[in-house]
């Protein structure tokens, strides 16, 4: 059952090819509509569910609600072939305790799901949240360290964002921000990681990524933001402007927590040479930045 629940698809099928509709409305069935087991023929009655077509007034079919947590799930159904006397006792038996671990299975999973989706994704954007971030780029580092391979680290911050919400209001803020989220994800699509790690605040994390390349990137990506004319109610919200700050590793010979430091401290230099632009360092601070576009 899907979760708009107006449709039930066929998830998995066992036995033969499945012969009925592999998508249909809960009203197709009179399982789910009665909220209990269905047969379609027994002693006193003949009553086919809609959903398997001409073949139930031959044969019989039994369905049986998926139910978890007072939900239902799904449906179960059987369908006896080759069966042409009643359905035993013992069959019925084992199909309901069937049904009743799989419902109780299928519920549990898409919880989990559910919560490990909540646990790693900013709600407002669907990207990936800081603690993922976290997680990944741990995950990454350590990849990249064994290989000594590339490793480039974007942090990305939306100029004068404060500004734009006191002129625009918040609703186009967060509409602004949504449509970054889906910018950043078409942009980077397999080659990384996009992760919103605070209001206004993205990052990147590009595996097998150089400098040179990771600055082009980032050329990408300002452009296309500079681009994006995006209105609200008829009203344009104008041009925007992202900055971005960029760390590569081996070059930069740092831990991941360090590439951060060094992606932002480029962004920070990125904002004080007039926002809109990129600015990539491998050098520590204090040492000055390394080189920009
Ligand atoms: P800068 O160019 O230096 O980055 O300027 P800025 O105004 O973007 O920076 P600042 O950090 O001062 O302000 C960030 C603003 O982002 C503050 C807040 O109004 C806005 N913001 C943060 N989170 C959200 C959010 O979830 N939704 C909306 N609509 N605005 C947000
Ligand atoms: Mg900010
Ligand atoms: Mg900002």
């Amino acid at each position: 059952m899907r979760e708009s629940r107006n449709l039930l698809e066929v998830e998995i099928d066992w036995g033969e090819v499945w012969p009925a509709a592999t998508a249909f409305p809960p009203n197709d069935c009179w399982a789910l509509r009665k909220g209990k087991f269905h047969l379609s023929r027994e002693r006193n009655h003949n009553l086919s569910c809609t959903h398997m077509g001409e073949l139930s007034t031959e044969h019989t079919t039994m369905c049986i609600p998926l139910i978890a947590h007072g939900n239902t799930v799904g449906v179960f159904h059987l369908y006896f072939a080759d069966c042409e006397t009643d359905i035993s006792i013992e069959t019925r038996d084992l199909a309901f305790t069937l049904a009743e671990h799989l419902g109780l299975a299928l519920a549990n999973l898409r919880l989990q799901e559910k919560l490990r989706s909540q646990a790693m994704r900013d709600p407002l954007t669907g990207l990936y949240n800081r603690r993922y971030f976290e997680e990944r780029l741990d995950r990454e580092w350590f990849i990249a360290s064994q290989k000594q391979s590339y490793l480039s680290m974007f942090m990305l911050d939306l100029d004068h964002f404060k500004r734009f919400n006191d002129n625009f209001g918040h609703d186009a803020g967060d509409y602004v921000l949504k449509e970054m989220g889906s910018l950043l994800n078409t942009v980077i699509k397999e080659r990384g990681t996009v992760c919103r790690i605070g209001g206004e605040e993205f990052a990147v994390i590009c595996p097998n990524l150089d400098e040179q390349q990771s600055i082009c990137l980032a050329e990408d990506i300002i452009e296309l933001v500079r681009e994006l004319h995006l209105d609200i109610r008829g009203i344009s919200l104008g041009q925007l402007g992202i900055s971005v700050g960029i760390a590569t590793f081996p070059d930069a010979e740092v831990s991941g927590q360090e590439l951060v430091k060094l992606a932002d401290n480029a962004l920070y230099e990125a904002k004080d040479r007039g926002r809109g632009q990129a600015v990539h360092t491998n050098k520590i601070a204090k040492k000055g930045i390394d080189s920009s576009v």
